[in-house]
């Protein structure tokens, strides 16, 4: 019997249990699900950083911690979490953070807020540039770095990608380290940010790295809210440097009503719904961890706590 305890809010408790029961049902392994166990008899605990779980210490024999969440910044430090912890990526997180990207891309690369605010009986010549002549950055190829950069690769844009490691993408300049950085942010109209929060990361958008995009550029943070040193940003916004900045996270959520990113007028705030696990994909990952655990094979999306993510 494996012991499977479910430690995340009470509402998502209601979300997900129907699908992690058909998905443990399909793999084939016999358990109990719960939201309590005696800390000590739990084999796998499903786990998001608001829920009851944040000391690990009682839970001796748990074999693996299965994060509901992408970004693991909030326990990645955890001294008390002993057990491997493996980190939420699925199809349903990727589509989502696809189209989140490519529609805010191309909001911005054609220009629509022109049209949309500016249509005060004004006939407002000039089409915009085609995709491939805007130069693209996505800082961060990983899951969902790599499939938004594929995705707007297609669409023709230069697309440029940065990772921490060496890496080669069909359709995609890659570059990587810091050197790498300057050359992948030189020139760029639109960067995304797709990195982890990590102590590598922190202010990577900030007044010198910003300093090398092209005037006007825009900035697409689905990312971490610590990525960008928000003072930096607000001031290149207000110079001119940047024409506009579509913020999803921030350093503080929810963004406190007096920030004053709510209101200014280069800003775009979204409420960090730029993707979200979805129970029914995210449970069969849940599921087949669980039977690799069993299995004696290798987990899936296993967090390298040294890096951080
Ligand atoms: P991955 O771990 O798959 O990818 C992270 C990428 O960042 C990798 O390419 C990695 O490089 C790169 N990276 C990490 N550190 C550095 C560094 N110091 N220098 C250069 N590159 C670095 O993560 P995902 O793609 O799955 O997710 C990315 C982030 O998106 C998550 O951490 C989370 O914060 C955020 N997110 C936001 C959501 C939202 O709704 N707003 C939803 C889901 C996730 P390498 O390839 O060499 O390892």
């Amino acid at each position: 019997m494996v012991n499977i305890l479910f430690s995340a809010q009470p509402a998502r408790w209601e979300e997900f249990r129907t699908y992690l029961h058909a998905a443990f049902d399909k793999a084939g392994f016999n358990y109990t699900l719960t939201t309590e166990f005696p800390p000590e008899q739990v084999d796998y605990i499903i786990y998001a950083p608001n829920g009851p779980v944040t000391d690990l210490t009682p839970y001796t024999n748990t074999k693996a911690v299965l994060s509901l969440w992408a970004g693991v910044e909030s326990i990645v430090d955890n001294k008390t979490l002993t057990q491997p912890l493996c980190r939420m990526v699925n199809h349903g997180l990727t589509e989502g953070m696809v189209e989140w990207v490519t529609g805010h891309t191309l909001r911005h690369h054609l220009e629509m807020d022109r049209h949309i605010h500016g249509q005060s009986g004004t006939w407002l010549e000039g089409a915009p540039p085609l995709a491939r002549e805007r130069k693209l950055c996505v800082l961060g190829l990983g899951a969902l770095g790599t499939a938004c950069a594929q995705q707007l690769a297609t669409l023709n844009f230069d697309t440029h990608g940065w990772s921490r490691r060496e890496k080669s993408v069909t359709g995609i300049t890659c570059h990587h380290g810091n050197t790498g950085l300057t050359e992948a942010l030189t020139g760029a109209d639109i960067v995304v940010l797709l990195l982890p929060d990590t102590p590598a990361t922190t202010n990577i958008i900030n007044a010198d790295t910003l300093a090398l995009l092209a005037k006007g550029a825009v900035i697409i943070n689905p990312g971490r809210g610590p990525l960008i040193d928000d003072a930096a940003l607000i001031k290149a916004l207000d110079s001119g440097t940047l024409s506009h900045a579509t913020l999803d996270v921030f350093r503080v959520e929810p963004l406190p009503p007096e920030h004053p990113f709510w209101v200014h007028p280069k800003v775009t705030v979204t409420p960090h719904i730029a993707s979200e696990t979805r129970p029914p994909s995210a449970s069969e990952v849940i599921a087949e961890n669980i039977r690799r655990g069993e299995a004696g094979e290798p987990f899936l999306h296993l967090v390298d706590r040294e890096a951080g993510y």
